[in-house]
C-alpha cells in the first residue's frame, strides 16, 4: 500500500508550520491543508500542500478521497482572544464547523488517529497554579469556548465512532525556529512578544499594556510562554503515542514558569539591547490574570521536556525571526 500521509490542517500557520517542518525532518510524509486566511504560503516549504477550506465539507471529502491519510493533526482555527470577544460568531462558526467536517471525513474514511490543537484558554480563571489537566474548564472568551466545545465534540466522536485523540492544551506559544526560517506572523499581530519586538525595531512607538491593576505582583497579567519548537516536539511525541490512546487523552504544554507583561518587556529590552516604550491602557476583555500550566503529565507519559525554559532564550529566537520578517516585509512578497 502507498505510504500514508499525516494530514496537517492549518499547516501554514505559526504552530502548524513548525510541526510540519519537524515531521518532515523525521521522515514523515505530510499533507498540509490550509485556506491561507491567516497562514502563509511561504511557511509551507516541506511536504505536500493542498489549498482548501475545512468549512467546505465537499473539499474535505475530496481531500480524503484523493490522498491516503494515516492520522490527522488539526491546527486550523481562528485563535485571537480579543477578536473572539468582538466577533464570537466568526469563532464559533469557523472553529466548530471546521472540526465537525474534519471529524466526519475521518469517520467516513476510517482514519482514527487525531492530535488536536487545544488551548489553556479553555481553563479560564485559574483556581490553582500550576494548572493541571483536570482543572475546571470555564473559558472567559469565545476563542477558549470554541476550543472547549471542539474538545467535547471530539470526545463524543471518540466514544461513538472509535476515534483516538490526543488534545494538547498549549499555554502561550512563543519564539521561532533558531534559524529564523519560519516564525510568528499574524496580520494584524495581537500577541505580546511580536508587538514588543516591533517597538524595539522602531515599527511601533510603544506597547499598550492591557491593564496594570490585576492581582499579580506588578499588576500585569501573567502567562506561561512555551517555545514553538518545544510544542512541535510534543506533537511528534503525541503522534507516536496515539496507538496507546484508547479514546481520548489530554496534555498541557507549558513551561511551568509565569512571566508578567512587564517582565516580557524587560526580557525584550535585554535581548534587543533597546529601550521599549510602553503605556498602560484598559484591560483587554476576556483576559484571565494568570495562566501557568503544569506539564507533569506530558513529561511523564510522553517523555516530553521543554528545551527552552528561560524567557530570554525564547525571546531571543523571536527577536531573530522578527528582525528577518521586518526585512522580508520590505521586499515585495
Ligand atoms: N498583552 C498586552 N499588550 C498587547 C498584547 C498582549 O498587554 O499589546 C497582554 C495580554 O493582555 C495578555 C498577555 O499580554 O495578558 C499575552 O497576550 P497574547 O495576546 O500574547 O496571548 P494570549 O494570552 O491572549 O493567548
Amino acid at each position: 500500500m502507498e505510504e500514508s500521509y499525516i494530514l496537517i490542517t492549518g499547516g501554514a500557520g505559526y504552530i502548524g508550520s513548525h510541526v510540519n517542518r519537524l515531521l518532515n525532518s523525521k521522515g514523515f510524509r505530510t499533507l498540509v491543508f490550509d485556506n491561507f486566511v491567516t497562514g502563509h504560503r511561504r511557511f509551507v516549504q516541506w511536504g505536500q500542500l493542498v489549498h482548501g477550506d475545512l468549512r467546505d465539507s465537499a473539499q474535505v471529502e475530496e481531500l480524503f478521497n484523493r490522498y491516503p491519510i494515516g492520522s490527522v493533526m488539526h491546527f486550523a482555527a481562528f485563535a485571537y482572544v480579543g477578536e473572539s470577544m468582538a466577533s464570537p460568531a466568526k469563532y464559533y462558526r469557523n472553529n466548530l464547523l471546521s472540526t465537525i467536517n474534519l471529524l466526519d471525513a475521518m469517520v467516513r474514511h476510517g482514519v482514527d488517529g487525531l492530535v488536536f490543537s487545544s488551548s489553556c484558554a479553555t481553563y479560564g480563571q485559574s483556581t490553582e497554579i500550576p494548572i493541571k489537566e483536570d482543572h475546571p474548564q470555564q473559558p472567559l472568551n469565545p476563542y477558549g469556548q470554541s476550543k472547549l466545545m471542539d474538545e467535547v465534540i471530539i470526545k463524543d466522536y471518540c466514544r461513538a465512532y472509535g476515534l483516538n485523540a490526543v488534545a494538547l492544551r498549549y499555554f502561550n506559544a512563543a519564539g521561532a525556529g533558531i534559524d529564523a526560517v519560519i516564525g510568528e506572523w499574524h496580520e494584524p499581530e495581537p500577541h505580546l512578544i511580536p508587538i514588543v519586538l516591533d517597538v524595539a525595531l522602531g515599527k511601533r512607538q510603544y506597547v499598550d499594556i492591557y491593564g496594570d491593576d490585576y492581582s499579580s505582583p506588578d499588576g500585569t497579567c501573567i502567562r506561561d510562554y512555551i517555545h514553538v519548537q518545544d510544542i512541535a516536539e510534543a506533537h511528534l511525541k503525541a503522534l507516536l503515542h496515539l496507538d496507546k490512546v484508547k479514546g481520548w487523552e489530554v496534555f498541557n504544554l507549558g513551561n511551568g514558569n509565569g512571566y508578567s507583561v512587564r517582565q516580557v518587556i524587560a526580557a525584550a529590552e535585554r535581548v534587543s539591547g533597546r529601550a521599549i516604550a510602553s503605556r498602560v491602557c484598559e484591560r483587554r476583555p476576556g483576559d484571565p490574570v494568570c495562566l501557568v500550566g503544569s506539564s507533569a503529565k506530558a513529561r511523564e507519559v510522553l517523555g516530553w521536556k521543554p528545551g527552552f525554559a528561560e524567557i530570554d532564550t525564547i525571546v531571543e529566537t523571536a527577536w531573530r525571526w522578527q528582525t528577518r520578517l521586518n526585512e522580508l516585509l520590505k521586499k515585495p512578497l
